[in-house]
Protein backbone atom coordinates (compact mmCIF):
# COMPACT_ATOMS: atom_id res chain seq x y z
CA UNK A 1 0.00 0.00 0.00
CA UNK A 2 0.67 3.22 -0.60
CA UNK A 3 -0.69 6.88 -0.10
CA UNK A 4 0.00 10.05 -0.51
CA UNK A 5 -0.19 12.45 2.43
CA UNK A 6 -1.55 15.66 2.86
CA UNK A 7 0.71 18.00 4.82
CA UNK A 8 0.14 21.66 6.10
CA UNK A 9 2.95 22.30 7.72
CA UNK A 10 6.17 20.22 9.31
CA UNK A 11 4.79 19.36 13.00
CA UNK A 12 1.81 17.14 12.91
CA UNK A 13 3.27 15.28 9.84
CA UNK A 14 5.53 14.13 11.96
CA UNK A 15 3.93 11.20 14.02
CA UNK A 16 1.33 11.05 11.12
CA UNK A 17 4.10 9.60 8.87
CA UNK A 18 5.67 7.16 12.06
CA UNK A 19 1.57 5.94 12.47
CA UNK A 20 1.75 5.21 8.74
CA UNK A 21 5.02 3.55 7.91
CA UNK A 22 4.97 1.27 10.74
CA UNK A 23 1.55 -0.48 9.23
CA UNK A 24 3.79 -0.99 6.23
CA UNK A 25 2.49 1.85 4.14
CA UNK A 26 4.74 3.73 1.77
CA UNK A 27 4.14 7.62 2.05
CA UNK A 28 4.83 10.67 -0.30
CA UNK A 29 4.07 13.79 1.22
CA UNK A 30 2.04 16.24 -0.37
CA UNK A 31 2.06 20.25 0.20
CA UNK A 32 -0.91 22.12 -1.04
CA UNK A 33 -2.63 24.84 1.42
CA UNK A 34 -3.91 27.93 -0.54
CA UNK A 35 -5.73 28.64 2.75
CA UNK A 36 -2.50 30.17 4.55
CA UNK A 37 -2.01 34.02 4.56
CA UNK A 38 -0.12 36.46 4.45
CA UNK A 39 2.47 34.70 1.63
CA UNK A 40 5.44 34.64 4.05
CA UNK A 41 3.82 32.24 6.44
CA UNK A 42 2.66 30.08 4.03
CA UNK A 43 6.55 29.82 2.84
CA UNK A 44 7.10 29.37 6.49
CA UNK A 45 5.12 26.44 6.46
CA UNK A 46 6.40 24.94 3.01
CA UNK A 47 9.55 25.01 4.45
CA UNK A 48 8.10 23.56 7.47
CA UNK A 49 7.10 21.01 5.22
CA UNK A 50 10.65 20.57 2.44
CA UNK A 51 12.47 20.42 6.90
CA UNK A 52 10.64 17.15 7.31
CA UNK A 53 10.52 15.34 4.26
CA UNK A 54 14.39 15.84 4.09
CA UNK A 55 14.49 14.84 8.01
CA UNK A 56 12.42 10.88 6.90
CA UNK A 57 13.64 10.90 3.53
CA UNK A 58 10.13 11.31 1.91
CA UNK A 59 9.36 12.42 -1.61
CA UNK A 60 7.36 15.55 -1.40
CA UNK A 61 5.04 16.76 -4.30
CA UNK A 62 4.27 20.20 -4.01
CA UNK A 63 1.36 22.12 -5.49
CA UNK A 64 2.30 25.75 -4.62
CA UNK A 65 -0.40 27.79 -6.46
CA UNK A 66 -1.36 31.00 -4.40
CA UNK A 67 -3.98 33.08 -5.02
CA UNK A 68 -5.63 34.73 -1.86
CA UNK A 69 -7.71 37.06 -3.97
CA UNK A 70 -9.37 33.81 -5.42
CA UNK A 71 -9.61 32.31 -1.63
CA UNK A 72 -11.19 34.82 -0.41
CA UNK A 73 -13.43 35.24 -3.67
CA UNK A 74 -14.72 31.69 -2.62
CA UNK A 75 -14.52 31.61 0.85
CA UNK A 76 -16.99 35.12 0.81
CA UNK A 77 -20.04 32.80 0.29
CA UNK A 78 -19.05 29.66 2.32
CA UNK A 79 -20.12 31.39 5.43
CA UNK A 80 -20.46 28.57 8.71
CA UNK A 81 -19.16 26.18 6.20
CA UNK A 82 -16.01 27.93 5.65
CA UNK A 83 -13.97 25.15 7.23
CA UNK A 84 -15.73 22.05 6.31
CA UNK A 85 -15.27 24.02 2.04
CA UNK A 86 -11.63 24.56 2.87
CA UNK A 87 -11.06 21.48 4.27
CA UNK A 88 -12.47 19.23 1.73
CA UNK A 89 -10.71 21.56 -0.98
CA UNK A 90 -7.53 20.82 -0.18
CA UNK A 91 -8.36 17.06 0.40
CA UNK A 92 -10.33 17.04 -3.22
CA UNK A 93 -7.10 18.46 -4.72
CA UNK A 94 -4.87 15.74 -2.82
CA UNK A 95 -6.93 12.70 -4.10
CA UNK A 96 -6.45 14.32 -7.64
CA UNK A 97 -3.10 14.48 -7.92
CA UNK A 98 -2.89 10.98 -5.72
CA UNK A 99 -4.48 9.64 -8.68
CA UNK A 100 -3.01 11.11 -11.45
CA UNK A 101 0.19 9.63 -9.60
CA UNK A 102 -1.46 6.31 -9.87
CA UNK A 103 -1.06 5.75 -5.80
CA UNK A 104 -3.58 3.67 -4.19
CA UNK A 105 -4.48 5.96 -1.18
CA UNK A 106 -4.53 9.39 0.43
CA UNK A 107 -4.75 11.00 3.95
CA UNK A 108 -3.63 14.02 5.28
CA UNK A 109 -2.12 15.17 8.34
CA UNK A 110 -5.03 17.29 9.81
CA UNK A 111 -5.72 14.19 11.44
CA UNK A 112 -3.47 14.32 14.36
CA UNK A 113 -4.39 17.65 15.32
CA UNK A 114 -7.54 17.98 17.81
CA UNK A 115 -8.04 21.81 16.64
CA UNK A 116 -9.34 20.77 13.02
CA UNK A 117 -13.22 19.46 12.33
CA UNK A 118 -12.70 15.21 12.22
CA UNK A 119 -16.21 14.55 10.57
CA UNK A 120 -15.01 17.76 7.86
CA UNK A 121 -11.69 15.28 7.53
CA UNK A 122 -13.39 12.01 7.33
CA UNK A 123 -16.39 13.70 4.99
CA UNK A 124 -14.30 15.31 2.55
CA UNK A 125 -12.15 12.95 2.29
CA UNK A 126 -14.34 10.30 1.45
CA UNK A 127 -16.41 11.96 -1.30
CA UNK A 128 -13.07 13.07 -2.58
CA UNK A 129 -12.26 9.27 -2.90
CA UNK A 130 -15.33 8.11 -4.52
CA UNK A 131 -15.07 10.95 -7.06
CA UNK A 132 -11.39 10.20 -8.03
CA UNK A 133 -11.57 6.08 -7.30
CA UNK A 134 -8.78 6.03 -4.90
CA UNK A 135 -9.00 5.18 -1.75
CA UNK A 136 -8.65 8.01 1.69
CA UNK A 137 -7.37 6.50 4.78
CA UNK A 138 -8.54 7.81 7.72
CA UNK A 139 -7.62 7.30 11.62
CA UNK A 140 -7.96 9.47 14.85
CA UNK A 141 -4.70 10.41 15.30
CA UNK A 142 -5.32 12.63 17.72
CA UNK A 143 -4.13 10.87 20.30
CA UNK A 144 -0.62 11.28 18.98
CA UNK A 145 -0.82 14.94 18.86
CA UNK A 146 1.73 15.67 21.67
CA UNK A 147 4.18 13.33 20.29
CA UNK A 148 3.73 15.33 17.28
CA UNK A 149 4.65 18.09 18.59
CA UNK A 150 7.47 16.68 20.75
CA UNK A 151 8.70 15.20 17.82
CA UNK A 152 8.43 18.81 15.65
CA UNK A 153 10.47 20.69 18.75
CA UNK A 154 13.18 18.31 18.95
CA UNK A 155 13.83 18.81 14.57
CA UNK A 156 13.87 22.54 15.52
CA UNK A 157 10.51 22.04 12.70
CA UNK A 158 8.77 25.44 12.32
CA UNK A 159 5.55 25.61 14.59
CA UNK A 160 2.72 27.90 13.71
CA UNK A 161 0.15 29.55 15.81
CA UNK A 162 -2.83 29.74 13.73
CA UNK A 163 -4.47 27.68 11.30
CA UNK A 164 -4.09 29.03 8.23
CA UNK A 165 -6.48 31.54 6.89
CA UNK A 166 -6.10 35.34 8.19
CA UNK A 167 -9.67 34.85 9.69
CA UNK A 168 -8.15 32.41 12.28
CA UNK A 169 -5.19 34.51 12.91
CA UNK A 170 -7.86 37.11 14.09
CA UNK A 171 -9.54 34.32 15.76
CA UNK A 172 -6.45 33.33 17.55
CA UNK A 173 -5.60 36.43 18.92
CA UNK A 174 -8.62 38.76 18.86
CA UNK A 175 -8.77 38.69 22.42
CA UNK A 176 -5.00 39.38 23.44
CA UNK A 177 -3.09 42.29 23.17
CA UNK A 178 -3.66 45.96 23.10
CA UNK A 179 -7.28 47.39 22.17
CA UNK A 180 -7.76 48.47 18.20
CA UNK A 181 -10.21 51.12 18.71
CA UNK A 182 -10.43 53.53 22.08
S1 LIG B 1 -3.04 20.97 11.40
FE1 LIG B 1 -2.03 22.95 11.75
S2 LIG B 1 -0.13 22.49 12.89
FE2 LIG B 1 -0.90 20.60 11.99
S3 LIG B 1 0.22 20.41 10.07
FE3 LIG B 1 -1.75 21.41 9.62
S4 LIG B 1 -1.31 23.62 9.74
FE4 LIG B 1 0.39 22.53 10.71
S1 LIG C 1 -9.59 28.28 9.96
FE1 LIG C 1 -8.24 26.77 8.93
S2 LIG C 1 -9.59 25.21 8.09
FE2 LIG C 1 -10.84 27.00 8.58
S3 LIG C 1 -10.94 28.18 6.66
FE3 LIG C 1 -9.24 29.00 7.85
S4 LIG C 1 -7.44 27.88 7.15
FE4 LIG C 1 -9.24 26.73 6.48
Amino acid sequence: MNTLLHICCGPCATATVTHWTARGTQVVGFFHNPNVHPLLEFRRRLTGARDLAALLGLDLVEDLAYDPAAWFADAGSWGDERCRRCIGGRLERTAREAASLGLDSFTTSLAISPWQDHDAIREGGLAAAERHDVEFLYADLRPLYRDSRRLAREAGLYCQRYCGCVLSEWERYRDSGPRTSP
